[in-house]
Formats: C-alpha cells, sequence, structure tokens
C-alpha cells in the first residue's frame, strides 16, 4: 500500500510538471502560430511566405502535442464519437514511414463502423505509443498486428481491484513478434520513467495507461522473451451507440483554460 501511495505521489507531481509545462508552452507556441499565419499570406516574397506556413505547421503540431498533455495532466478527456474505421485509418497514416522494411504490419478490425464514446486523438497517440514500441521491439524485423474486436467480459476478468464493470467491451490489441519482455521489466512497465532504451523518456506505457483508465477501460500485456508481446486495451462499450452522431471536432486551440 505504501508503494502504491509513493506511486501516486510520483504520477501526481509529474502530472503537474505536465501542466505548468504545457500551459507555459502555449503561451509561447500560439503568438508564433499566428505570426506564421500572417507570414504565409506575405504575396511580395514567396520564400518568407513559405517559411511562414513552416512556422505556424510547426506551431499547430507543438500546439496539439501540449493540448494533449494538459489533458493528460488533468485526466480529463473530450468524449465523442470514435468510429473504429476512422482510429485505425489515422494510424495506418501516422505510421507511414515509421515502418521498417522487415516488419509487417496488419490492421484490422472486425467491425470498422463500430463507434464508441471515447476521445479520438487519445486513442491514436495510445496506439501509436504501442506500434512504435513494438517495432523498437523488432529490431530484426517481425510482425505487428493491430485488431479489434468486441469481446464480453465477466465481473472475475477484473481481478486486480480494478473498478470497472462487467459488460461488452471493445478490445484493441496490438501485437508484436520482438524481443518481449522478462519478469522484471513486466513488473516495472508501467513506472514513470522506467525504460530499458537510451533514449527512452518511460512514460509512454504511463500516458497509455493513463489514456486506457479515462475511458474508464483496463490494460493488459502478454509477453514472453524472445517471442513478443500482447496488449490489449479493454474500452467499455456503452449500449445504443448511434453512429451517425459523429460529433465532428477539429479545434486545435482547445476550449479556454
Ligand atoms: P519508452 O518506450 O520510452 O522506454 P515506455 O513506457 O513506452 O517507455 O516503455 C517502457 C519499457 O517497456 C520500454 O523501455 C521497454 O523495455 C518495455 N516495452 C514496452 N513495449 C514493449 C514491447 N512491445 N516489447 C518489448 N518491450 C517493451
Amino acid at each position: 500500500a505504501e508503494a502504491e501511495l509513493i506511486r501516486a505521489q510520483r504520477f501526481e507531481s509529474l502530472a503537474m510538471l505536465a501542466g505548468g509545462l504545457s500551459h507555459d508552452l502555449r503561451n509561447l507556441l500560439q503568438p508564433l502560430l499566428l505570426a506564421g499565419d500572417s507570414l504565409q499570406d506575405y504575396q511580395e516574397d514567396p520564400r518568407l511566405a513559405r517559411l511562414g506556413a513552416l512556422v505556424r505547421d510547426c506551431g499547430k503540431r507543438g500546439l496539439d502535442m501540449v493540448q494533449s498533455m494538459l489533458s493528460f495532466a488533468r485526466g480529463a478527456h473530450r468524449a465523442e464519437q470514435v468510429r473504429i474505421g476512422g482510429l485505425f485509418e489515422a494510424l495506418g497514416l501516422l505510421m507511414q514511414g515509421s515502418v521498417p522494411k522487415t516488419v509487417t504490419l496488419h490492421i484490422d478490425a472486425e467491425d470498422p463502423e463500430l463507434s464508441f464514446d471515447g476521445n479520438h486523438t487519445e486513442l491514436q497517440q495510445c496506439l501509436l505509443n504501442l506500434c512504435l514500441n513494438a517495432i523498437q521491439a523488432m529490431p530484426a524485423g517481425g510482425e505487428l498486428h493491430v485488431g479489434a474486436a468486441q469481446i464480453n467480459l465477466p465481473a472475475s476478468f477484473f481481478r486486480f481491484g480494478e473498478d470497472a464493470q462487467p459488460g461488452r467491451y471493445l478490445c484493441l490489441t496490438v501485437a508484436d513478434t520482438g524481443i518481449g519482455m522478462d519478469q522484471e521489466v513486466l513488473r516495472r512497465l508501467y513506472e514513470p520513467f522506467f525504460t530499458t532504451k537510451t533514449t527512452g523518456t518511460g512514460l509512454g506505457l504511463l500516458s497509455c495507461k493513463r489514456i486506457v483508465a479515462s475511458h474508464n477501460g483496463v490494460m493488459r500485456v502478454e509477453s514472453e522473451p524472445d517471442h513478443g508481446t500482447h496488449f490489449y486495451l479493454y474500452i467499455p462499450l456503452a449500449e445504443h451507440v448511434d453512429a451517425s452522431e459523429q460529433d465532428e471536432q477539429d479545434n486545435l486551440q482547445g476550449n479556454g483554460e
């Protein structure tokens, strides 16, 4: 229980740091974005206009990152209708250029039209984290499978004291045939800053877990050294979801504080 408390405290400090940092960064990025935006319309000098567009695009990307850091810090997320097909298409696009020739990527949804309450951006970030980890775990190549299926979970499934309800769940899977993990790594997986990589942050899986938890879901992992790793994200499906009520939102600036 004490270890749990220390972990929670570390996590809170981290969230506070992320919150403070992203707040300041946003204040820096917003004027930059505006400057880039006005410069790109500068007719007299096309070179300057191109630079303006570049500044604007970088500023926009920075703001996106800041936005996801802010939602990480707050643990809140905007609810919308997420369509599996849309989520997987976006993931495929983001993965382009990050998949080495030696790795085969399969992205397959049982039912691409399935929609559920969630946050597209956060889940995309989460899947992307898992996929990039998987690729890094396959230096000699291999197979990366991303899947989605519906499943009924009984109460006995939640044996780790999670406060999730039995019922119908979406199961997102990210499976690789890479180096796998030993018991020690598995035990420390979600520790802030725990990494076995020289350039790792040790925050990827923690933020995945946080995103899944903010969807009232749970995360599971199965791994065997030299054989590979399966990550499972279980997200509760509300009953009567109307897929036609697509909640379009491309609000890059976020809404206020
Ligand atoms: P980072 O990727 O920055 O190290 P993460 O929190 O995403 O941070 O991952 C923590 C550690 O978990 C990694 O350093 C790695 O040892 C292990 N890990 C994560 N995903 C995989 C995977 N698919 N296969 C093997 N090891 C993994």
